[in-house]
């Protein structure tokens, strides 16, 4: 083996390179600088939250959206069912918040979507949920379940996870134009936007251990068994197909993981059991 000295050929990009990491400091001073300006405390939980629209704008934005949503179902009599079901969740949720003096803002409204092909349910922010007909039918018009995915939207519109979401996403897009300036190449650009990728994951991920907390919590105010929840996770695994993307690459965990942190919640809430009157 022969010994090369080392190449002085970048001594000359000394000045670029820089030049480039004084522009990317900038970058992720004025990221970090609008970020922590961005802190609003949720009204309901009464948590410090990083969000850029007020409670107000994401109610008019949600109504806004929520024709482009999907063809709303024909089906009357289901539609009325999660209006229904969705309604008495609300009511327990007003009922138990006014207890501790604090006022729901969001105008909750629930949608069923004519989709028969796509088993999904979703929150706009600021109260606007939606459940598909494929995922209605798959629940077999059972009140329980329904109230099961529900509750769990009504919690990511609570704690006001979109927003967040958004918040998030422009910090993190921040972080990595300066990690692609600083590095100057496409190879780094693409790293860092690989890890924006990872923390969002990971920050959806969160988000719906905290939604399936607030929808037990919901179901038993309602007189629900969150044991429903569990049959909801099994419908979820029965119709993605026992799931192709491991866990720690998809934004949603795997239902055999939330299964796993909603037995937990219950042993937690009730170490003797449920107790006997849910439905
Ligand atoms: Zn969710």
């Amino acid at each position: 083996m022969s010994y090369h000295p080392p190449s002085r050929t970048r001594s000359s990009n000394f000045s670029g390179l820089k030049l480039r990491l004084i522009i990317a400091a900038a970058i992720v001073l004025f990221s970090i600088v609008s970020y922590l300006a961005k802190g609003q405390i949720n009204p309901v939980t009464g948590e410090k939250q990083r969000v850029d629209d007020s409670v107000s704008e994401e109610i008019m934005m949600g109504i806004q959206a929520a024709p482009q949503m999907g063809q709303p179902s024909r089906d009357r009599q289901a539609a009325a069912q999660v209006r229904e079901v969705g309604a008495r969740l609300v009511n327990r949720l007003d009922q138990r918040l006014r207890e501790k003096r604090i006022e729901n803002p969001y105008p909750f409204d629930f949608h069923l979507l004519a989709d028969r092909n796509t088993v999904n349910a979703f929150a706009l922010p600021g109260g606007q949920v939606f459940i598909t007909e494929a995922l209605f039918h798959h629940l077999e018009g059972h009140p329980g379940r329904i109230a099961g995915v529900l509750g769990h939207e009504i919690g990511h519109v609570l704690e006001r996870h979109g927003s967040e979401r958004m918040a998030t996403g422009g910090f993190i897009k921040g972080l990595v134009s300066a990690a692609g300036v600083a590095g100057g190449s496409f190879e780094t650009a693409n790293m860092a936007a690989y890890a924006g990728n990872f923390l969002s994951m990971k920050y959806g991920r969160d988000a719906e251990l905290e939604s399936d907390r607030w929808g037990i919590e919901l179901m038993m105010l309602a007189g629900y068994s969150p044991e429903h929840l569990l049959t909801v996770m099994d419908v979820l695994e029965k119709t993605s197909g026992g799931g192709g993307t491991p866990e720690f690459m998809s934004t949603h965990p795997r239902p055999a993981n939330r299964r796993e942190y909603i037995q937990s919640i219950i042993r937690e809430k009730f170490p003797n059991g449920l107790p006997s009157g849910l439905h």
